[in-house]
């Protein structure tokens, strides 16, 4: 059987041609990396989790008319998804201080922040994804200022969506991160959120207990991390089909 082209391998996913112009398959490995990747491990079910998060995150800012790059689920770990030029940005969203924002300002983790905070760190692994002021996104061409407006105005619905949805399973979104593509439809460019949206890329606490249902469980040895994603998916009733158990074959929709 004829492979299909692998177009990238990245940390946590791979990027396939897909089977139309214009089209990827987006697969979900089970590695995961930490600290500029100094910290690797593999995670026996972390793709299959984040695949299925990702889909339901996405299908739901489609819903409410924030455009993405998801086009449907393939199978436990592919997705197919939009062709995209990427923006070489990390959005970063944040409500509560956390993590590199907690220590560069000394805050204490978890204080909550007057409003959300909105920063771009410059996608390259070899730098460790540096911060960058929005100067520099605009004089280096990374975007233009309409691309950041757009981008801002993109980062907070997504915002608003991701905390509602966390907040109503019991879990505070803290900050995260999203990745910004851009499209072409005939002569007219858009914007539209790419990448995945995953406990990889979004600090979540229990409201009750405060518990780490990130990848801060892997970054911080704070237990199982298959443990803490399969929470979320389970409060968010996205927990894929068990077939490990199943006595005949199951066909996954
Ligand atoms: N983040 C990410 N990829 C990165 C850097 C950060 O997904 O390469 C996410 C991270 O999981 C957190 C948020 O962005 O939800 C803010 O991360 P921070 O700047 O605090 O960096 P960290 O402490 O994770 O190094």
């Amino acid at each position: 059987m004829a492979r299909r082209k692998k177009l990238y391998e990245g940390k946590a996913k791979i990027l396939y041609e897909g089977p139309e112009p214009g089209t990827l398959v987006q697969y979900f490995k089970d590695d995961a990396t930490a600290f500029n990747a100094e910290k690797r491990a593999t995670i026996e079910g972390k793709g299959v989790l984040n695949n299925r998060l990702s889909e339901f995150f996405m299908t739901g800012l489609a819903n409410i008319g924030v455009p993405t790059h998801f086009i449907k689920r393939l199978n436990m770990r592919e997705q197919l998804i939009r062709q995209v030029e990427i923006i070489p940005l990390e959005v970063i969203v944040r409500n509560f201080a956390a993590g590199s924002m907690a220590k560069r300002l000394g805050l204490e983790e978890g204080m909550a922040l007057p409003r959300p905070i909105i920063e771009f760190s410059y996608k390259d692994d070899a730098l460790g994804d540096p911060l960058v002021p929005e100067e520099y996104v605009i004089a280096f061409g990374w975007a233009t200022q309409q691309d950041l407006d757009d981008i801002v105005a993109l980062a907070l619905r997504v915002n608003d969506f991701l905390s509602g949805v966390m907040y109503g399973v019991g879990i505070k979104l803290v900050d995260f991160k999203i990745e910004i593509g851009r499209v072409w439809d005939n002569d007219f460019m858009r914007l539209i959120v790419a990448d995945e949206i995953s406990p990889d890329s979004c600090r979540l606490w229990d409201i009750e207990t405060g518990a780490h249902l990130d990848k801060d469980v892997f970054r911080r040895d704070l237990g199982s991390l298959t443990d803490a994603y399969t929470e979320v998916a389970r409060r968010l009733g996205v927990l894929p089909t068990n077939v490990t158990h199943a006595t005949k074959p199951t066909l996954i929709n």
